[in-house]
């Protein structure tokens, strides 16, 4: 049997329900063999997550899943397998913390001066110790009944083009793949067709990308569409990149996004793991 790689997730250290522990668990009863989480801008999760996957018996891979931009728009990227103690790592993860605080504060005047007041306690307290997400300004909103879900605050406040979208604050998509390559780590694109591009602007970001020393891309994330797979496999094979796979995993319930769950990859793509040997 092959093992089963799930290289994307969240805890509650970013924008997950589940603790680090609770969240390598999770994955072990799910049958998943090696883990990567990706929390977003912070390793902070990571020792916690090892100690508790040696206890489990599951292989841990350091990940993190870094907010960064391509042509104004916000575009994430995973880095994996990456040396947890590099310098230039641990200076790009505070940097991604301050600019998270200053967003923050942004997002919260926009909100107020749309006539929501305290949005960023409010965040805050959803955040929790861990990094400050739009997700927690979403709980906040349906909390103080602004909004009926989630789902509908993106819609209408947080979402890509709404006033709580706060462009051009991340670094350039080349300064995170530098970053990830120098720790020693793999650069991966995380979820490429979720950005809603053209073609053409999705390999004009590959070939920027693959420039500064990127070698991987996210062919599956979740249960998503076969032709969605069968489209993100033929850009991994025009641009020779490796292949990886991830549920995107947040809370249970949701079974589009359950850890483990996940298609696997076509069988002629190199996945990432090979190229860590
Ligand atoms: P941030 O990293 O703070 O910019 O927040 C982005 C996160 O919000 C994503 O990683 C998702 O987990 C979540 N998210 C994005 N869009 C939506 C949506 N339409 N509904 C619910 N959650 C969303
Ligand atoms: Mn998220
Ligand atoms: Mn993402
Ligand atoms: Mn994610």
């Amino acid at each position: 049997m092959s093992k089963v790689f799930d290289l994307h997730c969240h805890s509650d250290q970013s924008d997950g329900i589940l603790s680090p522990e609770e969240l390598v668990s999770r994955a072990k009863r799910q049958e998943v063999d090696v883990l990567a989480l990706t929390d977003h801008d912070t390793t902070i999760g990571l020792t916690r997550a090892a100690k508790k996957a040696e206890e489990e018996g599951i292989e841990l891979i350091t990940g993190i899943e870094f907010s960064c931009q391509w042509a104004g728009r916000n575009i994430h990227m995973l880095g994996l397998n990456f040396d947890l103690s590099a310098q230039c790592l641990k200076k790009a993860v505070e940097l991604q913390a301050e600019l998270r605080e200053t967003r923050a504060v942004i997002i919260a005047d926009k909100l107020a001066a749309a006539g929501f007041d305290g949005a960023l306690e409010g965040a805050r307290q959803f955040a929790g110790s861990g990094i400050i997400g739009r997700p927690h300004f979403a709980q906040f909103m349906v909390e103080k009944g602004y909004c009926k879900s989630v789902a509908q605050c993106f819609k209408k406040y947080l979402g890509a083009g709404k006033i709580g979208d706060v462009k051009q604050i991340w670094p350039e998509i080349e300064d995170v793949v530098r970053t990830v390559v120098g720790a020693g780590g793999v650069a991966a694109i995380a979820h490429p067709h979720k950005y809603k591009m053209t073609r053409t602007k999705l390999c004009a970001m590959v070939t920027d990308f693959k420039e500064a020393g990127g070698t991987a891309i996210e062919v599956i994330s979740g249960q998503q569409h076969r032709d969605v797979t069968r489209d993100l496999a033929s850009i991994a094979r025009k641009y020779e990149l490796a292949a990886s796979c991830g549920s995107d995993f947040h809370a249970p319930g949701n079974p589009w996004q359950e850890l483990g769950r996940i298609p696997s990859l076509p069988e002629d793509l190199t996945p990432v793991w090979d190229i860590w040997g």
